[in-house]
């Protein structure tokens, strides 16, 4: 595998509220980036890191830098440059989950798109770190906002996608603004030339780290992807196992605590399952790959480092639920399955930005993975329907039934009812609590949306993304124009069940607690509902914005966890507080005048 290394966290001199965090983090052990990364780090050397998002590269170089940061100082001391607010967001919350035993320590994203004048009053606090788009850095640098005088680091994150988007002068201007003495950690996936002469003038006598991705075969083996948000992952899981017919399933996860939150997951949708993870006892360990051998257990939701030489004939498929770290964990993920020449089929979780990733292990693998079709509604239904059938054949070849039989003819007698009629009766009974029939919307199809269905939308994202960068305002007017075009069109229709898109999905309508006043925009919301709830633009209509309020069709049947997410999802300093429009409580609060826009 990636050799995950023998090292622990607990060797590496991190300080002791960030080693706590470590451990809520619940990773087991450092990814190869974060052994090598850290002790530099920590001493203060500059670095030069060959590693793209997956590795662990956040927590490689975050984890050194909190562990040296002095809380008492007023100054930003570290800066991180990002190349999407996409990332510079994620980077922030890492800064802010790892910092999380820390008293008092500020954070702050900075980005385009978001209100200047809230960042200006957020700089206002002391704040640690500064994580941005280069873009809006500049522009606070030019208006003398933000002062990088006091700074101890500066990390210059997927650098070439920097290059790529046009921001590599505005990162050499921003390096210039920095003290001298500066720590400078560099990370980018390749080395072009622009970088290294960022390298050679920036860096320092920099420590080299290169995560190799390691060519090595692959099997026989069915290799396949999915694409998509983290909170589609579960029903996309048990999808496919619902559809596919499998021996043993293998479900790598990242984490310990995920080991046993997936594994808990699926046993409630009646899977046999368990986890695996560091923290198990050996022996219990043994007892479960036996059980897993002589078939009493079905899954187990395994970390890297447990699943080390696992050979279980069974395993029939190896799902991929969180990214491995590497080409080589990869391959050995994979290995587990299509042992002793049988098929197997591995499925790999991608997020949308992991297409890089994906290309990666392709590269140096030799062999392409392709798109997973997801098993639509109708695909669930007719599988249930045949495993029915099935079952009940067998049941009726393989055991003596004549105390039953006896019964039913007893009973055709007495109650004049047909014995397809009391077999559709019982048949009823059986199912009763696990309907054969899956409902359209049980697991909307929306929420897989096209996103899934092969790379180019990977391009499309990243084109977004750096159009977004290079355009950044002029996107956003379009995108904004086109909503406002449709609030428009909405409130002249009256609304109705179905709103006209495409596939004709039927809608509902709800109440979001964002409005004018806070310094809502179309743009503003119709961007979280296609980042939070991973939403294509074409299903979100009716968009009516109030004072202190909006309303908005989306389509029926959003799954629990969505909904949970929409509600507490953050716009213009408000959370959504999504509610139901449809439902009694929140007819209620309708009943309540509403405000109306200016
Ligand atoms: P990154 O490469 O920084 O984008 O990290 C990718 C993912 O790996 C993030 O979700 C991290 O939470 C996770 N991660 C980072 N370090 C570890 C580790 N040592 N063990 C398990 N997961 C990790």
């Amino acid at each position: 595998m990636s050799e995950q290394t023998a090292i622990k966290f607990s060797d590496l001199n991190l300080s002791k509220p960030i080693l706590q965090a470590v451990e809520d983090s619940g990773y087991e052990v450092p990814s190869p980036i974060q052994a090598e990364s850290i002790p530099p780090l920590l001493d203060g050397r500059d670095l030069l890191g060959q590693a793209q998002t997956g590795t662990g590269k956040t927590a490689a170089f975050a984890l050194p830098l909190l562990s040296n940061l002095d809380l008492s100082k007023k100054t930003p001391q570290v800066l991180v440059l990002a190349p999407t607010r996409e990332l510079a967001i994620q980077v922030a919350e890492a800064w802010q989950t790892y910092a999380r035993h820390l008293k008092g320590f500020h954070v702050l994203p900075i980005y385009g798109g978001q209100n200047i004048g809230i960042q200006l009053r957020q700089m206002r606090r002391d704040v640690h770190v500064v994580v941005g788009t280069p873009g809006r850095i500049m522009d606070h640098l030019r208006r003398g906002t933000l002062k990088l005088g006091d700074l101890k680091t500066v990390v210059l994150d997927e650098a070439d996608e920097m290059l790529r988007m046009g921001f590599i002068d505005d990162v050499e201007t921003i390096l210039k603004e920095t003290p001298n003495e500066r720590q400078v950690v560099l990370f980018s996936a390749t080395m072009p030339a622009p970088i290294k002469r960022i390298t050679s003038r920036y860096l320092t006598d920099p420590v080299e780290i290169k995560i190799k991705n390691k060519t090595s075969t692959v099997s026989t083996i069915k290799q396949l992807y999915w694409k998509g948000k983290t909170f589609h992952k579960l029903d996309v899981l048990t999808r496919i196992l619902e559809a596919d017919e499998f021996g043993a399933v293998i479900v790598f996860v990242r984490t310990k605590s995920m080991t046993v939150e997936l594994s808990e997951k699926l046993e409630a949708r009646g899977y046999a399952t368990t986890p695996l993870n560091g923290d198990i006892k050996q022996d219990l360990r043994e007892k479960t790959i036996n059980r897993l051998k002589k078939g009493s257990l079905d899954i187990i939701v395994a970390t890297d480092v447990v699943a080390r030489g696992l050979d279980v004939k069974r395993i029939t498929h190896v799902i991929n639920y969180d990214m491995p770290h590497d080409t080589e964990s990869y391959v050995h993920r994979i290995g587990r399955t299509g042992r002793a020449g049988r098929e197997g089929t591995a499925i790999l979780f991608i997020p949308p930005r992991g297409d890089r990733m994906l290309q990666s292990i392709e590269r140096s693998t030799g062999q392409k993975i392709e798109p997973l079709k997801l098993p639509s509604s109708q695909d669930i239904t007719d599988s249930r329907i045949a495993r029915f059938k099935e079952n009940i054949v067998n049941a009726a070849n393989n055991n003596k039934l004549d105390f039953f039989e006896t019964l039913i003819t007893e009973l055709t007698e007495e109650s004049e009812l047909s014995p397809t009629q009391i077999a559709a009766a019982l048949s009823y009974l059986v199912q009763r609590d696990r309907p054969l029939v899956e409902k359209k919307g049980a697991i909307p199809d929306f929420a897989f949306s096209s996103k899934n269905e092969g790379r180019n939308e990977g391009r499309r994202d990243r084109d977004r993304q750096r159009n977004d960068r290079k355009r950044g305002e002029r996107k956003e007017r379009n995108f904004d124009d086109r909503n406002d075009r449709k609030n428009q069109d909405s409130r002249k229709r009256k609304p109705k069940k179905n709103t006209g898109n495409k596939d004709d999905v039927p809608m509902t309508s709800y109440r979001l607690e964002v409005g004018s006043e806070h310094g809502a925009e179309a743009k503003h919301i119709v961007g979280a509902l296609i980042n939070e709830a991973g939403l294509e633009s074409q299903y979100i209509q009716n968009l009516k914005i109030d004072a202190m309020h909006s309303t908005v069709s989306l389509p029926d049947g959003m799954p629990k966890d969505i909904y949970k997410i929409l509600h507490k999802t953050w716009v213009s300093g408000q959370q959504l507080k999504l509610r139901d429009l449809s439902r009694n409580e929140d007819r209620k609060f309708n009943n309540k005048k509403p405000k109306t826009n200016k």
